[in-house]
This record gives C-alpha cells, sequence and structure tokens, in this order.
C-alpha cells in the first residue's frame, strides 16, 4: 500500500464519517465533535452502527471503551459484537448506548479516596473530539477503540482525560475573550495545540531479561559505567543503524496506521537513545496519540527482540530521557496566537498573549513543576543534562529586549526591527525566527510556541497540559476583564504587556540553566527549587491550587486531594519496588558472584604455596575484594532494615518522605559498593549483563 494510503487507514476519520454517514448525521455528529452541541440518541445509534460495520470490514470482532486511568497508563475492556439469537444464532450488533457510555468495574483503579471499593461504579463516556480507530495485534486481532474518559459515579474524574478536556475549555473561553475585546469578531473557538517529542532507548532483549531491574523498575539499579560513554558526541543525529532503522519503520506504519503523524526520527545524545516527534495536535488528540505512541513503542520493539526503554533514566551517568511538550493555543480561523504578526495589530494581541504565558509561569511554577513529579524524574530534574527542577522561562535575548523596553516606556531601536505604531504606544515589528535556541531551558519560547522540557519521557502529558491551559485561562481571564472595560483598548494592551513584564520577568532567565548561576538567580529573584517529587506534589493542595482549579472547573479540591494521595503514593510503590529488586540482585546475584570469586583467588593462593611463585597479586585483590565485599553486605543489611521500616510508616506522605530520605539513599549505597566489585570481579563471573552490553551491543 501507498503510505497515503496506509495513513489513517485504521480511524474511523472525519472522511470516513462522510463516507458513510448520512448528511444529517454527519452534521449533527460535526455539531458535537467541533461546537460541543449534545449528541442525540438518534444519531448515536446511526454513528454505532457504522462505526460497527466499518470495524468488521476491517477484521474486528470486539470493542472496547478506552481510557486513561490515573495509574498514567490506558486501560482497555474488550467486549465482542456477538449477541445471541433464539434459534442458537448470534447477531453482530452495537448500539448507540453502547457507544457512548460504559460501566467497567473500577474498583481495581486508583481513585484516592474518591470511590469506595464496594461501591466500585465508574463510567466510561464516549469522548467523540477524539476519533475512534482499531487496534491491531501482530496475530490479527483487530478491536475497534474508542477514546473516552471515565469517572465515577458522582461524576468525579477518575482519569486524565476529564480534566484535560475541561481545560481546554477554560482556555478557549477566556483566549476568546481576549481576542473580542481586541477586535477579533470572526475565531469561535481557540484550541490549545501540543506536540510531544518522545524520547526512549532501545536495548537487545536478551540483555533486557538477564537484568532483573530493568525488567520490574525499567531502570538499571547497579552498573558501573562503560569506558565509553557520551563523550565523543558521536550518537546525536549519527546515522541510524540498519536494525533500529529497521524497527523504526515497522513503528511508523503501525503509528500512521492508527493516523499518528510520526514525522522526525533521530538518534539522540545517549548511546541507544532515539527520538521520535509528530506534527502537532489538539491537546487532547495530541495526549491520546502519545500514550499510544508508547505502547507501540514497547509492543514493536519486541517483535524486534528488542525493548524499548521509556525510563527517564534508564542509566545512570549519562542522558535520561524526557518529553519535549511544545504547546500553543491556535483559532479555529487558524490563527497561532504565539506568533509573531506582520501587522501592528497582530503583535499587540501576540504580545498579549505573550505576558498571559509569562504571567501564568510565573504565579503557578510551583504547579508546573508538580506535573512531572514522579520518581523517576527526580533522577533526571536537576542532573546535569536535563531541564533543572526550576522552572524558567527562555524568551531569546530580542524578545526580552522589547519587552524590557516596553515596560521601561523606551523607543525600541533594536537594529533590524522595523517601526509602527500602536495607538499611544510603539511597538516594532517582531523577529518572527527565533532562532537563538537553548536546548537547556525548562520551558523555552522557540518562535511560535512554547516547548516545556521538564515533562518525563514516561508520563502521561495530560497533566501538564492541564497545567498549562488552566494557569493560561486564569491569566487571559484577567487580561480580558481589563481589556472588556478598557475604552482605549491598546493603551490597556500596552500597560497589561508593561506591568507584567515589571512583575514576572522574573522567571525569565536566558542564560544556561546547568550552570550554578542559575540556582544562586533563582534564590536571588524567589523561585522555586524543589529537588524531589514528594516535596514537588505539595504544589497541588495548596489553597493557590485549589482557588486555580475550582474557579476553572478543572478539578475540584477533592479531585486534587484525591490525585495528590494517589501520586505520592505511588512514588512511596515505586521506590519500594526499586528497593526490593536491588536487595534481590545483591544478595542472590553479586554477593555470591563476589565470594565466587573470593573462592577461586583463595583457592589459588592455596595452589601457589606449591610453588616456589609467591602469590602477592591474589593476596591483593582478594584483600581489595574483601573490603568491598564486606561494605557491600553491611549496605545490603542497611537497605533491608530501612525498606522494613519505610514499610510500616502510617499515612502515604510519611511513608514518602521515608523512602525518600532512609530508602533511596540506602539504595545509593549499596549502588556504589556493588558497582566496585564490578570492577574487580570477572566479566564471565559477573551475573549480569554490564553497560556496554546493554548500551553498545545493538
Ligand atoms: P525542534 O527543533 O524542537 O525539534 P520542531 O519545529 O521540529 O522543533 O517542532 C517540534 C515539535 O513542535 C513538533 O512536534 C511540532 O509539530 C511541534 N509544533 C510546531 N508548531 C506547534 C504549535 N503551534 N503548537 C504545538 N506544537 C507545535
Ligand atoms: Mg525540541
Amino acid at each position: 500500500m501507498e503510505l497515503t494510503e496506509v495513513f489513517g487507514s485504521n480511524v474511523f476519520s472525519d472522511k470516513v464519517m462522510k463516507q458513510r454517514l448520512p448528511k444529517e448525521v454527519y452534521k449533527a455528529l460535526k455539531g458535537t465533535i467541533e461546537m460541543g452541541t449534545p449528541l442525540k440518541p438518534e444519531v448515536a445509534d446511526v454513528v454505532a452502527n457504522a462505526m460497527k460495520d466499518w470495524a468488521i470490514e476491517k477484521g474486528a470482532t470486539h470493542y472496547t471503551h478506552w481510557f486513561q486511568p490515573l495509574t498514567g497508563i490506558t486501560a482497555e475492556k474488550h467486549d465482542s459484537f456477538i449477541s445471541p439469537t433464539p434459534d442458537g444464532g448470534v447477531l453482530l450488533e452495537f448500539s448507540g448506548k453502547q457507544l457512548i457510555q460504559g460501566e467497567p468495574d473500577a474498583s481495581s483503579f486508583p481513585s484516592g479516596g474518591l470511590r469506595a471499593t464496594f461501591e466500585a461504579r465508574g463510567y466510561t463516556v464516549w469522548d467523540c473530539t477524539s476519533p475512534a480507530f482499531l487496534k491491531e495485534d501482530e496475530s490479527g486481532h483487530v478491536t475497534l477503540t474508542i477514546p473516552t474518559a471515565f469517572y465515577s459515579y458522582n461524576g468525579e474524574a477518575l482519569d486524565k482525560k476529564t480534566p484535560l478536556l475541561r481545560s481546554m475549555a477554560a482556555v478557549s473561553k477566556q483566549a476568546l475573550r481576549v481576542l473580542r475585546a481586541l477586535g477579533n469578531t470572526t475565531s469561535v473557538k481557540v484550541t490549545a495545540t501540543v506536540g510531544p517529542e518522545q524520547e526512549y532507548f532501545l536495548v537487545d532483549k536478551k540483555f533486557y531479561l538477564d537484568r532483573l531491574d530493568l525488567l520490574l523498575a525499567g531502570r538499571t539499579l547497579f552498573g558501573a559505567p562503560a569506558p565509553k560513554g557520551q563523550e565523543l558526541e558521536d550518537q546525536y543525529f549519527g546515522a541510524i543503524k540498519d536494525r533500529v532503522s529497521d524497527y523504526m519503520r515497522d513503528l511508523n506504519t503501525e503509528l500512521w496506521k492508527m493516523g499518528i503523524t510520526s514525522k522526525t526520527q533521530h538518534n539522540e545524545v545517549a548511546p541507544a537513545q532515539y527520538e521520535m516527534a509528530p506534527v502537532f495536535a489538539t491537546t487532547n488528540v495530541a495526549t491520546d496519540h502519545n500514550q499510544l505512541v508508547m505502547e507501540t513503542m514497547q509492543k514493536v520493539a519486541f517483535r524486534h527482540d528488542l525493548v524499548c526503554l521509556l525510563h527517564e533514566k534508564p542509566y545512570a551517568g549519562i542522558n535520561g530521557s524526557g518529553k519535549h511538550n511544545n504547546w500553543s493555543l491556535s483559532t479555529n480561523d487558524g490563527i497561532n496566537l504565539l506568533e509573531p504578526g506582520s501587522t501592528p495589530s497582530e503583535n499587540v494581541q501576540f504580545l498579549v498573549f505573550l505576558s498571559a504565558v509569562l504571567k501564568a509561569v510565573d504565579t503557578h511554577a510551583d504547579i508546573l513543576r508538580a506535573t512531572c513529579a514522579h520518581a523517576a524524574n527526580d533522577h533526571r530534574l536537576g542532573a546535569n543534562e536535563a531541564p533543572p527542577a526550576i522552572i524558567s522561562i527562555f524568551m531569546g535575548d530580542e524578545l526580552t529586549e522589547i519587552l524590557e523596553k516596553i515596560s521601561k516606556g523606551q523607543k525600541i531601536t533594536a537594529k533590524g526591527t522595523q517601526f509602527v505604531n500602536v495607538g499611544v504606544d510603539t511597538l516594532p515589528t517582531i523577529p518572527k525566527d527565533n532562532t537563538d535556541r537553548n536546548r537547556t531551558s525548562p520551558f523555552a519560547f522557540t518562535g511560535n510556541k512554547f516547548e516545556f522540557r521538564t515533562v518525563g519521557s514516561s508520563q502521561s502529558i495530560s497533566g501538564p497540559n492541564v497545567a498549562l491551559n488552566t494557569i493560561a485561562a486564569e491569566a487571559l481571564d484577567e487580561f480580558a476583564t481589563r481589556l472588556e472595560k478598557a475604552k482605549d483598548k491598546n493603551a490597556e494592551a500596552a500597560a497589561i504587556i508593561k506591568e507584567t513584564y515589571k512583575k514576572h520577568s522574573r522567571v525569565i532567565f536566558n542564560g544556561n540553566n546547568y550552570s550554578d548561576e542559575l540556582v544562586k538567580e533563582a534564590t536571588k529573584r524567589g523561585l522555586p527549587n524543589v529537588a524531589n517529587s514528594v516535596d514537588a506534589l505539595k504544589a497541588f493542595v495548596t489553597n493557590k491550587a485549589f482557588a486555580l482549579f475550582e474557579k476553572y472547573e478543572v478539578l475540584s479540591h477533592k479531585e486534587l486531594h484525591s490525585r495528590y494521595d494517589i501520586y505520592v503514593e505511588h512514588y512511596a510503590k515505586q521506590i519500594n519496588i526499586e528497593a526490593l529488586a536491588a536487595i534481590d540482585m545483591a544478595k542472590k546475584q553479586f554477593i555470591p558472584a563476589a565470594i565466587e570469586y573470593a573462592t577461586f583467588l583463595a583457592d589459588s593462593i592455596g595452589s601457589f604455596e606449591s610453588v616456589p611463585i609467591a602469590a602477592t597479586v591474589q593476596k591483593d585483590l582478594v584483600k581489595k575484594l574483601g573490603s568491598v565485599l564486606t561494605s557491600a553486605y553491611s549496605s545490603l543489611g542497611k537497605l533491608e532494615a530501612a525498606v522494613g521500616k519505610s514499610q510500616t510508616v502510617a499515612g502515604c506522605v510519611k511513608m514518602a518522605e521515608s523512602y525518600r530520605d532512609k530508602v533511596v539513599p540506602a539504595m545509593q549505597a549499596l549502588r556504589k559498593d556493588v558497582d566496585s566489585l564490578e570492577t574487580i570481579v570477572p566479566r564471565d563471573m559477573w551475573p549480569v549483563p554490564t553497560y556496554a552490553d546493554l548500551l553498545f551491543k545493538l
């Protein structure tokens, strides 16, 4: 098949709907998709039937309501289309009711106390703004997959999609108010757009299966560095190996079939690290697609005897993986609101929206940080390669200068800029292509969008975008109220830009974010710097957060609390798994291997006694080995004690703190000893594949 035919072949797309639905039904459904008009049951019945016929023609036997519980991954329960008939046969049926609502047993999904287990009711509801599609597995099993939102009997969100849809509505409403106040009469909807770049590692399956840590924790808990790391800088954008390229080709085909616009692929900085970037879409579709991207990456890798590691830090000492969340706002008539324009009025609009982001990020840096807080990302944030735990904005020098001058009421005289008069103020033509890219900033303006880089590679992008949309809505709301009241809109816009810069420019940092200077600056400027997840997550349960998310009806007080509890608990569980895996490996693999080598050395010393050569080397080695082994054994004991203690701590926050303060350091100490054993014990006695195997034998 041609690529153009492959693309979207498994999607119940607009094109398919147009072909298969009666005109009136199609129009009604489009109204629901685009403007949220309520869907009539008769319409749903016709859509369901068309969807079923299409899916069956493509080989489907089952359908599923696909949802995104707070585990961060997706869930699905499959039902076949069969419905028994009195004569012992079956009919294939799928009603509008089945399309619209499902009732999976929700008792085993985390709800953070929102729903007692005895009343397990949870509902999935069709999200028609993200198209239904077919999931195909290698054996040819095809399932009609319907994106849905998941909530409790009382209407509380139990998932990651519900607040995302609410936040999209909130930002659309407030952005439109600003646009109207500035004289826009044409746009009727504003969409938050997202393009998430996905980083990942590949490892040979046979090595992966030989390491309990990779298998259970997704990262190496031990491993002495290989003689080579990423210092030669020979991997980034390097030629893609055949084996990897073969994998990427299959991956792309699977993604394209589901209508996912996999566009860019390349080698990343670390050995065996890669990236895939799609073309941006609405936040909701981009989020659904990113979940499918992660799932498909792992599935296809297995077919190639590879394993795809999505963990933020699979290996110590080399780069980890993130997910660059490119975000912007766009009107239904195609105006990117973060794109500098060519006319004065377009530029006023651009600067107002830019100012809204500036205000939003500075006011709620703590919340943005919290949306990226999980145990795995702790290894990355603040480490050498990743954006730091401090949230700051990169604006670029030119744009900063323009804002600076506006704030001081100065004339703008930057060279190459053209001057235009806007009301009482002077605004230049803003440089369009902001090529001065800063790769170290956690939140960078890149010409016509912001790139939020704190997001981790394994996490759902829903949370970060819920926050972005909501904090932007709040800032835009405030600006809209001012603009609506003002007689002279341009003067008011100029005042908004000026005041916002004065108040919030402290969050702009155009320098190198990996430097110590940032930390000093952050302290001086009062920017929050929270290095660990347990503390960072607290930003979800402050009065500021409750007020923000409740005002825009994105998350209630109760919903925020439940999320906070779930994430904190998840942190403790994750560290507990890691610690148990570390204990298991040390006890059953590393310490026995070291003892085996020590025995070998002792035997060798014994046999040397019968010959007139002194066993000085063996004696020296056994001494060194003995001392590290003793230390490792003691570290193991300490780790076991720390885990035992943490497991019994009452209260999820206290427990997570105990894992953070007692277990994590104990794991690090054990790792140090084991890694040092690895440098002494012979290669063929070492029980697990080494960093060189994992990173270079691909
Ligand atoms: P980079 O140099 O960071 O790779 P690209 O221009 O290749 O930058 O874009 C990276 C990602 O940003 C892509 O997924 C792209 O689709 C996305 N992107 C581009 N424009 C927008 C936009 N207006 N809104 C959201 N994402 C966007
Ligand atoms: Mg990028």
